[in-house]
């Protein structure tokens, strides 16, 4: 290593001063969790907080970082408890799941979360730590410096008074889906095969079947569609593609209207209930940025990729990223030291190594849901499992039923024994069931 770096490294004794551009989950978590340790940090966010955002479902993996940020007690206050998920793949075919089946490798339980009112909880709590939060809509452009490719705008740089004028050591994008930094730089995204549009919005006077907080997602003519039960309401969103969804009706409205009277499951539900919030659209969501670092950058949450709402693994990936990169730094900060350029590249390389698996691993575990691998191996296991099943078929069949719930959970998906496991059954454990009976259009 190049002895100049290291003295430089070891030497300046100072506080690490990182701009954070964007205060949803990824953004907020890193914030807290960089300035727990020492870091100046500078939050920056453009204020904007829709009444409906989507990520009001989350995976048992978030459980133990919302306790990490100290955030879950607040949390269940506004939320609802995710007891599991239930797949409904045809009027008659249905599988429910409960992580606690699952536990301890799998966080027993998950939450539904009214996502606006998260996000403030997290910000609150990031403020609360010491971070300077500035609401501001911040500039980022290529920097022809040689420690940073990515700067702040003169204008974001004097809208934030805790950055006494100079640009930060570190800057993070948790921009979302805007990909403020890979559009500064013109870094190219890894598209998914998926090029569906979501609508959805909130319902109050509906009738539930389910377990109290269980999510039902239900495979459509086209397409599927969630309902996610909240305090008081129910998120209802319908997935499809763009092609389906016109086919349904003009606009938002229309569609998920229409969705719900052909669809006798969702029909049921909403029975007499109404529509109490506008109706939310996303579209062409599936992405993973070719390049999530640079000199003096990173990228965390949805501006790194995201993979798809199907399995809900976005605030996950979103917290785990910054909790990632928070924890890389670390060593740093408690050393109360600041990494020279050259170290600080490693530190994110090694992060963003880290970080590309896990998306990778999400979005090839989504795929198994989408061409119906995964809804074919359980019918296969259906037929092998005689009613009274020998203890060695009962211990297989719990065997390949927790690694599915490590992977979907999050507690495990980048295992490399419980992808090959899928891997192999998706290959060779289907039995003759056709998968593509079972995919979703
Ligand atoms: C249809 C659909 C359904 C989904 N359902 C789920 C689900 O059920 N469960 C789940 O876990 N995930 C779900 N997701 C994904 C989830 O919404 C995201 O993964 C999550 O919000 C990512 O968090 P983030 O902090 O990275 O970005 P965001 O939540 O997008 O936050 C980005 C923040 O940056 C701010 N910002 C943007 N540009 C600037 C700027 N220039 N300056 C300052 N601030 C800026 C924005 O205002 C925002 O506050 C879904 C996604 C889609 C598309």
């Amino acid at each position: 290593m190049d002895r100049g770096v290291v003295s430089e490294g070891a030497g300046r004794a100072r506080r690490l001063r990182v701009a954070i551009v964007g205060a949803g989950p990824s953004g907020a978590a890193l914030a807290i969790l960089l300035a727990r340790e020492g870091a100046a940090v500078t939050l920056f966010d453009d204020g904007r907080r829709p009444e409906l955002l989507v990520g009001e479902s989350l995976v048992p993996a978030v459980v133990p970082i919302l306790r990490r940020l100290e955030l879950e007690k607040e949390t269940a206050s506004f939320s609802r408890v995710k007891p599991g998920v239930s797949f409904v793949w045809s009027p008659t075919d249905r599988v429910s799941v409960t992580f606690n089946r699952f536990a301890p490798a799998v966080f027993p339980y998950a939450y539904n979360v009214p996502r606006p009112h998260f996000d403030d909880a997290l910000l609150a709590r990031a403020i609360a730590s010491g971070v300077d939060y500035v609401t501001a809509r911040a500039q980022l452009s290529a920097s022809a410096g040689a420690s940073a490719e990515l700067q702040l705008g003169p204008e974001t740089v004097a809208a934030a008074p805790g950055l006494s004028g100079r640009q930060p050591d570190l800057i993070v994008d948790a921009t979302g889906r805007a990909r403020h930094a890979a559009r500064a730089l013109g870094i190219p995204a890894r598209l998914g095969p998926r090029k569906d549009v979501a609508h959805f919005a909130h319902f109050e006077g509906f009738s539930w079947d389910e377990a109290p907080g269980q999510v039902r997602i239900a495979r459509g003519d086209a397409g599927w569609s969630w309902c996610i039960p909240l305090q008081e309401r129910l998120s209802i969103g319908i997935v499809l593609g763009q092609d389906d969804a016109a086919r349904l009706g003009r606009t938002p409205e229309e569609r998920l209207e229409r969705a719900i009277a052909i669809d006798p499951g969702l029909t049921a539900i909403v029975g007499q209930g109404r529509r109490v919030t506008d109706v939310g659209t996303y579209a062409n969501y599936q992405l993973i940025s070719e390049r999530g670092y640079g000199r003096g950058w990173a990228m965390v949450g949805d501006a790194f990729g995201f993979v798809d709402p199907m399995l809900s693994p976005g605030v996950f990936l979103a917290l785990r990223s910054s909790e990632q990169l928070a924890d890389a730094l670390t060593p740093w900060l408690r050393r109360h030291a600041v990494p020279s350029p050259a170290q600080l590249h490693s530190v994110l390389t090694s992060y963003a190594a880290r970080q590309s698996e896990m998306l990778t691993a999400w979005l090839e575990l989504v795929a198994y849901l989408y061409d119906g691998r995964l809804a074919a191996l359980i019918q296969a296991g259906r037929s092998w499992m005689p009613e009274n099943p020998g203890l060695a078929k009962r211990a297989m069949s719990t065997h390949i039923a927790r690694h599915v719930g490590l992977l979907a959970s999050g507690a495990a998906t980048t295992s490399r024994y419980s992808r090959g496991l899928l891997r192999f059954l998706g290959r060779y454990g289907l039995r003759g069931v056709d998968p593509a009976h079972l995919a979703i259009r």
